[in-house]
C-alpha cells in the first residue's frame, strides 16, 4: 500500500463536487479541480523528468497554482523544495547547489537572473509560473490531461527538503519524509476536531512548515474547505472571519488584530479555533485576545525539522504562556544541554523529542545529523524550556539566545514576560550584550504601545521587585517596531549585531 502524503490526502477527498478554496476575489476551487489540477501538475513535471527522490525547487509568490504545483510534486514522488520568494539570488544558489534539484520554477520577473544561477548549478530545467497563473509551467501543463497515476512512496521515502532559517551558520535542508509529514497531519487534524465543515483562513507563507504542511496538510486530511489570502492583512482577516471557522497563525497575526478596533467577539461569531505558533505567544496577547473575542488561543509549538511536538488541549485548559502537552506519539523530554542527562519537572534545559514526525536528518550532512541526535533516537531541538507539575511544557527561549551575564543564566522570555506585562509596552525582545564586566549584559529592546514612551529608569524600577538584580536590563533601547521575519520571529540574530557596540568594545565596564 502507498504511503504517499498525496494518496493520504485522495483517500480523505470528500468529493469532486465540494469547494476545497475560495480566494478572496470569489475565485472557487472544488475538489475535483484541485486533484486534477494537481495531476496535470504532476504530468508536467513527470515530462520534465521529475522521478522519485529527485528534487523540484520552487520560488514564487503564494498562489493556487503554486499549491497544485506542490501537490503535483508530491504525486510525482519528486521531492518538494520550497524557496522564501524573499531570498537573493545569491541565497538561491547556495540552496540549489546544495540541494542539486533537477528542475527550478521561478516568478517569470526572475527568469533572467535565475537562469544563469540554475546554469552554474547544473539544473537541467528552470521554468516560470507567476501568481497570476502566467509562465512557462502552466503552457506545459496546459498539454497535459489529468490522467497521471500518482506514484506510490514508502513512509520513509522524501517528499521534501526545507532549509532551516537558521541565525548562524549556513542553512541546513532539513529533510522530511511522507510517513513525518503523514503522521503529524493526522495527529494534529484529529486533536484540533478538523472536519468537512471547518473553513480554514489561510493567510500564511507556503515556503514554511506552518502555511504548507500544518495548514494544508490539516485541511486536505478532514476534507475541509480554506478561505486562501495571498498574505496576511489584518484588514482582509477581519473580512473573512464571518466565513471562517479555524484561524492558524504567527503571534504577530493576533498582536496585529487586536490593535484594529473593528476585531470584537462579534466578528468571531462563526469562528471554532484560533491557533498559534512558529514564535511565543506573550501571556498579554493571549490574555487580551480572549478578554475581546472569547476566545483563548491554542498556542502549539513545533519547529521545521520536526513538525509539531506539543499542542495545547481543545478541551481543557489552554494555558496563556505555554505550548501544552507533548502530542501522542511524541517522546519530549527535558535534559542537560552538555551531558543530555534527563532532568527532573520544574528544571530547565534542552527539549529533546522522538517519534514519528521528526526528520530523517539533514540534506547530506552526516556531521550535522549526528550532532543533531542523542545516541538513543532523541532529537536536540536546541530550544530551553521546562515540564510544569501539571505537566504543560513551557519554552524559555532558544540555546544560543540564553544570556550568561556575571556567571548567572538569564532566560529571555522571562524577562520578556516581565516587561509585556508592564503597562505601556507594546513588545520586547531581551539579548545579551557584550560587557566588560558581565561578559554579557541583559539588554532590552523595546517597543512602546501608542500614546506610551519608553523610559529605562521607570522600567528598571518596576521590574524591581519581580525580577532577581542580575535579570533586569542593564540598558533599555526603544524602537518603533521589532524586526521580525516571514514568520513573525524576532530576529535576534540582527539585534545583537545591530546593538553589538553599546558597552563599549566589551573589554570596559559600563552601567545603567
Ligand atoms: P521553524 O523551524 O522556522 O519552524 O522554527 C522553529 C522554532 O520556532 C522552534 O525551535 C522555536 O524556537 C520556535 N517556536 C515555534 N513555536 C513556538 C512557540 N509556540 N513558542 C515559542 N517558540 C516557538
Amino acid at each position: 500500500m502507498s504511503e504517499s502524503l498525496f494518496h493520504a490526502f485522495q483517500e480523505a477527498n470528500p468529493g469532486p463536487g465540494r469547494i476545497f478554496l475560495t480566494t478572496a476575489e470569489g475565485r472557487q476551487l472544488s475538489y475535483g479541480a484541485l486533484f486534477g489540477g494537481a495531476l496535470r501538475y504532476a504530468a508536467a513535471l513527470a515530462s520534465l523528468g521529475a522521478q522519485p527522490g529527485e528534487r523540484v525547487a520552487v520560488q514564487g509568490e503564494k498562489s493556487v497554482e503554486g499549491l497544485l504545483l506542490y501537490l503535483g510534486c508530491l504525486a510525482t514522488g519528486a521531492v518538494y523544495l520550497p524557496l522564501n520568494p524573499a531570498y537573493t539570488p545569491a541565497e538561491v544558489e547556495y540552496f540549489l547547489s546544495d540541494a542539486q534539484p533537477r528542475i527550478l520554477i521561478c516568478d517569470p520577473a526572475r527568469f533572467s537572473v535565475l537562469a544563469d544561477v540554475a546554469a552554474r548549478c547544473g539544473l537541467a530545467h528552470i521554468e516560470t509560473l507567476g501568481a497570476d497563473g502566467s509562465g512557462t509551467l502552466p503552457e506545459i501543463v496546459a498539454g497535459h490531461d489529468s490522467d497521471f497515476a500518482p506514484r506510490a512512496r514508502h513512509g520513509g521515502d522524501l517528499a521534501a527538503i526545507l532549509y532551516t532559517s537558521g541565525t548562524t551558520g549556513r542553512a541546513k535542508g532539513a529533510i522530511l519524509s511522507h510517513g513525518n509529514l503523514a503522521s503529524n497531519a493526522r495527529t494534529l487534524a484529529g486533536l484540533w476536531r478538523m472536519n468537512r465543515d471547518d473553513v480554514l483562513l489561510h493567510a500564511l507563507p507556503i515556503f514554511h512548515t506552518h502555511g504548507l504542511f500544518v495548514a494544508l496538510s490539516t485541511v486536505l486530511l478532514a476534507g475541509a474547505s480554506m478561505i486562501w489570502l495571498p498574505k496576511f492583512d489584518a484588514g482582509a482577516v477581519v473580512a473573512a472571519l464571518a466565513r471562517s471557522t479555524v484561524l492558524m497563525g504567527v503571534p504577530t497575526f493576533y498582536s496585529r488584530l487586536l490593535a484594529r478596533a473593528d476585531f470584537s467577539r462579534e466578528t468571531c461569531a462563526n469562528m471554532r479555533l484560533f491557533i498559534s505558533g512558529s514564535a511565543p505567544l506573550s501571556a498579554q496577547t493571549h490574555q487580551e485576545f480572549q478578554a475581546r473575542s472569547g476566545h483563548a488561543i491554542l498556542e502549539r509549538y513545533g519547529m521545521t525539522e520536526t513538525g509539531m511536538n506539543t499542542s495545547n488541549p481543545y478541551e481543557g485548559e489552554r494555558k496563556p504562556g505555554t505550548v501544552g502537552h507533548p502530542l501522542p506519539g511524541v517522546d519530549l523530554r527535558i535534559a542537560d544541554p552538555d551531558s543530555g542527562a534527563p532532568l527532573g519537572p520544574g528544571e530547565i534545559g534542552v527539549i529533546e523529542v522522538r517519534g514519528p514526525n521528526v526528520t530523517p536528518g539533514y540534506w547530506r550532512n552526516a556531521e550535522k545529523t549526528r550532532e543533531a541526535f542523542r545516541d538513543d533516537g532523541f532529537f536536540i531541538t536546541g530550544d530551553l524550556g521546562q515540564i510544569g507539575a501539571d505537566g504543560y511544557v513551557s519554552i524559555v527561549g532558544r540555546d544560543k539566545d540564553l544570556i550568561i551575564s556575571g556567571g548567572l543564566n538569564v532566560y529571555p522570555a522571562e524577562v520578556e514576560a516581565a516587561l509585556d506585562a508592564l503597562p505601556g509596552i507594546a513588545e520586547s525582545a531581551v539579548i545579551g550584550l557584550p560587557h566588560g564586566d558581565f561578559g554579557e549584559a541583559v539588554t532590552a529592546v523595546l517597543a512602546a504601545r501608542a500614546g506610551s514612551k519608553v523610559n529605562g529608569a521607570e522600567i528598571a524600577a518596576a521590574l524591581g521587585g519581580k525580577l532577581a538584580a542580575f535579570k533586569i536590563p542593564k540598558q533599555v533601547i526603544a524602537v518603533d517596531a521589532l524586526p521580525r521575519n516571514a514568520m513573525g520571529k524576532i530576529e535576534k540574530a540582527a539585534l545583537r549585531e545591530c546593538y553589538a557596540g553599546l558597552y563599549g568594545d566589551g573589554s570596559k565596564a559600563a552601567s545603567r
